[in-house]
């Protein structure tokens, strides 16, 4: 007799896929596995019987991969975006028939799940683009999972994907995204704003380190005094972790010995590329990519301190040190933290919301929220209150407009400004504290020198300009009348 078939099946054993496929197996779906290296399947073989003989079948090559599932069949693919995958399902869509699914859960350009859909599409297979975020802790033991394409396939495994998404009090982290390769590009604006939670959680630690003068010890409780409070995230949590990490190879804390040079894989550049595209201003994201550069020319930083004397900037870092109150300074840097974020959060849900008008993909950011409270990065007890802003109006023009969000920005403005005045003073850079404190105050002017660059505009090159008295377009020949 042929073996039982299986459920589901995922090809790509590398860290996401192999720890995704266990999940789901340990979540009582038997599943197929198969990885173009065979090495890989024997590997994930080995872990499915000592994490407890989980019902997962290794396969060694597409065609008995394909035929070891249950039909309609549903193939997850987890390989390295871009040509890996279309070779990857040219592989397997060779063995495939009409009415089967492939869900491609990697870090992919929408558009490239877009051309996939169709081409597929040709053949009858259907095709999901889904984000998956949680890094391999996540896909192991609950990942946030963004999917987006065809609605038929995802409802073919939607008992599975509700069963291996984190798990938090209003549901599983995962619901239907959208058409077309709506998934991906949320995953995409989701990676942007980890970025900038990242960044900004790197200025308040300078701040506090430079200027308050805090210890790795100290900067570990008060980052787990943090996550106690408004602040409560993943990210905030593991920094206070690692600020207790003694250095192996020496003294002190490994934190101090690592390189300051930000690695990257393109995730944050296409977010801050679209938000050009669609006309979105994401200043927080874009300062938190730049800072990610300018962390890359490490030699020319070296050298620029000479020419730029930074040292000659310690006695004034030293007066700005002595003023300040230590206690102060914390509660301080903790609330500018906090609205930073929010206008950081502002932008990435303002993207979405362009590119969701753009595509008629009808996103709905409320279940965004949600489905982002648990499993993935940017996991956080403020979402939820994201998800409750955004049911309250689902037309809210801004996070920072929404009553609630409004009052927290407002009472922590004064703090948020001191914090960036000391920073300043200091020659502390806080590009990301900067762009969203200049977001916000731009963003509340009811009147912008904006009129002062329109008239530039008709001086040079006859834009014309609208007035603020009458309606209509306007030009004025500016050199003859002044
Ligand atoms: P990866 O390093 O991005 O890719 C390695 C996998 O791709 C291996 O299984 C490899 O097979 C396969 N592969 C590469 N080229 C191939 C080709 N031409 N044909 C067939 N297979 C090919 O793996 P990963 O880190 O597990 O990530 C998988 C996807 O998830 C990526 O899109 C990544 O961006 C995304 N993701 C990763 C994380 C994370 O924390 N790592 C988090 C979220 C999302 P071989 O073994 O045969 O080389």
């Amino acid at each position: 007799a042929s073996p039982a078939l299986s459920r589901i099946g995922l090809a790509g054993l590398a860290v996401m896929g192999q720890n995704l496929a266990l999940n789901i197996a340990e979540k009582g779906f038997p599943i197929s596995v198969y990885n173009r290296t065979t090495s890989k399947v024997d590997e994930t073989v080995d872990r499915a019987h000592n994490e407890g003989h989980l019902p997962l079948s290794g396969q060694y090559n597409p065609r008995d991969f394909v035929l070891s599932l249950q039909r309609p069949r549903s193939v997850i693919i987890l390989v390295k975006a871009g040509a890996p995958v279309d070779q990857t399902i040219a592989a397997l869509s060779d063995h495939m028939e009409p009415g089967d699914s492939i869900i491609d859960g990697g870090n992919e350009w929408y558009e490239n799940t877009e051309r996939r859909i169709q081409e597929v599409s040709q053949k009858g297979i259907l095709y999901l683009g889904m984000g998956v975020s949680g890094g391999e802790e996540g896909a192991r033991f609950g990942p946030s999972l963004m999917p987006g394409g065809s609605y038929e396939a995802y409802s073919n495994v939607q008992d599975i994907l509700n069963k291996v998404a984190a798990q938090v009090e209003d549901g599983p982290c995962v619901t239907y995204i959208g058409e077309g390769g709506s998934g991906n590009f949320v995953k995409m604006v989701h990676n942007g704003i980890e970025y900038g939670d990242m960044q900004l959680i790197s200025e308040a630690y300078d701040v506090l380190r430079n200027i308050g003068g805090l210890s790795n010890s100290e900067l570990s409780e008060i980052f787990a005094e943090w996550n106690r409070g408004e602040l409560e995230s993943f990210l905030i949590e593991i920094t206070a972790d690692i600020f207790k990490v003694k250095d192996e190879h020496g003294d002190g804390e490994l934190v101090d010995k690592i390189l300051d040079k930000t690695g990257m894989k393109g995730t944050g550049k296409w977010t801050v590329q679209q938000a050009a595209e669609l006309s979105v201003a994401a200043p927080t994201i874009a300062a938190s990519l730049d800072c990610r550069y300018l962390s890359g020319l490490k030699e020319e930083r070296e050298s620029a301190a000479e020419a730029l004397k930074e040292a000659g900037l310690k006695e004034e870092v030293g007066s700005v040190k002595s003023g300040v109150d230590k206690k102060r300074l914390i509660d301080d840097v903790r609330q500018a933290l906090y609205a930073s974020k929010i206008c950081s959060y502002a932008q990435g849900m303002n993207l979405l919301r362009a590119k969701s008008t753009e595509k008629g993909w009808n996103l709905n950011f409320g279940e965004l929220a949600r489905i982002w409270k648990g499993g993935c990065i940017i996991r956080a007890v403020f979402l939820d209150r994201i998800k409750k802003a955004y049911q309250r109006n689902p037309n809210l023009a801004s996070l920072v407009v929404d009553p609630e969000f409004a009052k927290e920005m407002v009472q922590r403005q004064a703090a948020w400004r001191r914090v960036v005045g000391l920073a300043i003073s200091a020659g502390v850079s806080t590009p990301g504290m900067c762009a969203s404190l200049s977001y916000f105050d731009t963003y509340r002017r009811s009147r912008l020198p904006a009129n002062l660059v329109q008239a530039q505009r008709d001086l040079f090159g006859a834009h014309t300009y609208e007035r603020i008295d009458r309606p209509g377009s306007f030009h004025t020949e500016w050199t003859k009348l002044a």
